[in-house]
């Protein structure tokens, strides 16, 4: 059988020889269950945070733990909204008890190194309240475990951004929800999981500079998406894919070198 750098499939003892005696890297994927567009699954989220956390584990002989599918709640000037079906969301407190209890099991079965790899942008201050308290709670315990925490998209070249938004200018990470980027790194990673005859061409929305309570599902263009995927290829997929790769590799190498 084939060495696998997912958790799920290995045995104990071999999850236990990897992250004790091998001292390996545990890379723990966080995204989110949120509609994505007529055109993108349900799943996108973490199963790209899956994708890059097996890459980034396979150049670094490290163990991807079992993926935490469902993230915090879908903001509507940055996910599309709580509103449509099918987006599943987890409250804060939720995902800060559940992450938190994740990163304190795998320190206690001896893992020393652990990344967090995030895929929603929606996640990232409860996932810095979770990492932060695990590992204060190890360190009042004794405990010399090290924690990373990423949002993969958070820093593209601008080169790559030049090449990905040629003619139509980068929207912003906030609303690249079902946009190029997405759509053209699910075409390279999952390209069965993509319908490109379901894309629509929207204009960006005109958000106002605050949110409201109930939310008004009227902000959001109908697909749901923020910005179009209409000129998403499977190439620009790739560069993206390749780039975030690199950056997540050379990242974890620098900090647990
Ligand atoms: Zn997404």
């Amino acid at each position: 059988m084939p060495s696998s750098v997912m958790m799920s499939d290995l045995s104990w003892e071999e999850y236990c020889r990897r992250i004790t005696e091998e001292d390996a890297v545990v890379i723990v994927p966080v995204g989110a269950v949120e509609q994505h567009g007529y055109h993108l699954p349900l799943g996108t989220d973490w199963m790209m945070a899956t994708y890059m956390a097996c890459r980034a584990a396979e150049n670094i002989g490290g163990v991807v733990a079992a993926p935490i599918a469902y993230g915090a709640r879908s903001q509507v000037r940055t996910g599309g909204g709580p509103h449509r079906c099918g987006t599943t969301n987890l409250c804060a407190e939720t995902l800060i008890a559940l992450v938190r209890d994740v990163l304190m099991e795998i320190a206690r079965h001896g893992a020393r190194k652990i990344a967090v790899i995030d895929s929603h942008f929606e996640n990232r201050f409860f996932l810095d309240e979770a990492c932060y308290r695990a590992q204060e709670e190890l360190r009042v315990s004794g405990r010399d475990v090290r924690i990373v925490k990423m949002l993969y998209a958070e820093r593209i070249k601008p080169e790559t951004l030049e090449i990905v938004y040629k003619g139509i200018g980068y929207p912003g990470l906030d609303l690249e929800h079902g946009g190029i980027l997405e759509t053209s790194m699910m075409l390279y990673c999952y390209p069965d999981l993509v319908n490109m005859t379901k894309v629509v061409d929207e204009p960006l929305p005109a958000f106002p500079p605050y949110d409201v309570y109930p939310v008004n599902p009227d902000w959001v263009p109908q697909s749901g998406c923020l910005s179009s995927g209409k000129a998403a290829t499977r190439e620009i997929g790739e560069l993206l894919v390749e780039e975030f790769v690199a950056l997540v590799t050379s990242c974890l190498r620098q900090e647990f070198r």
